[in-house]
């Protein structure tokens, strides 16, 4: 962060995002605790700010939706430390009520995650929630016209980008930042590009392992 400020970029949400000046928007997923005592004072160190993609039904309690054994799970932000973020600057925005892959649903669950959880955040924020982030980045054009339905303007997506389908919204285009990327890299995929292929490969190779479903169910496939 320090890195980038002196770089000359300052740190905005996406709902205050100003495309004229040279920001960068962080954004982290999920509402891990790790982010208020880690993440947040040195964003404060630097003058920035965040956005963070709540799961509303695991606020205050442990990842239990994420294929951890119990004694590896780890704690979400409750709704107060979320409170204190959102007073500095931050922006919540909703990850959906319980993680789960959305475009496996009936519309009706969908809808209640869409829609819940973006009440629930509002109610404990006290304004209005603009950008859902689909869990595992797994979306397509019918969930599109549901997260509009059920009031959202922005999603935040991974690369690649290749065909977006037409859309009222806006797409909010991330790039994964990962435990490895040592401060060259990370510079680097700021500084470059998001394009450079490799990093799309693994990408896309992480937002796939990341969802215990497919593996489990993979896992499960009887032997051929
Ligand atoms: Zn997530």
């Amino acid at each position: 962060m320090h890195a980038l400020k002196r770089l000359g970029f300052s740190f905005s949400t996406i709902k205050d995002h100003d495309p004229l000046q040279n920001e960068v928007l962080i954004t982290f997923d999920d509402g891990y605790s790790s982010i208020k005592t880690y993440a947040a004072p040195i964003l404060e160190e630097v003058g920035g700010v965040a956005t963070v993609f709540a799961i509303s039904d695991y606020v205050g309690l442990k990842n239990s939706w994420d294929y951890f054994p119990e004694d590896k799970q780890v704690d979400h932000m409750s709704w107060s430390d979320l409170r204190e973020l959102h007073n500095l600057g931050w922006e919540i925005g909703s990850h959906g009520r319980s993680h789960r892959r959305l475009i496996n649903m009936n519309i009706q669950s969908i809808m209640d995650e869409l829609v819940t959880s973006r009440k629930q955040i509002e109610d404990q924020m006290g304004s209005q929630v603009t950008t859902f982030c689909p869990p595992f980045n797994a979306w397509n054009s019918d969930l599109l016209v549901m997260i509009e339905d059920a009031g959202y303007t922005r999603i935040a997506i991974s690369y690649p980008l290749s065909g977006l389908p037409k859309w009222k919204g806006e797409f909010i285009p991330r790039l994964g930042v990962y435990l490895h990327d040592a401060l060259p890299l990370f510079l680097a995929k700021i500084m470059a590009g998001p394009l450079a292929p490799l990093e799309v490969l693994q990408q896309q190779l992480i937002n796939l392992v990341g969802d215990g479903n497919i593996l489990e169910n993979w896992l499960k496939q009887p032997a051929k």
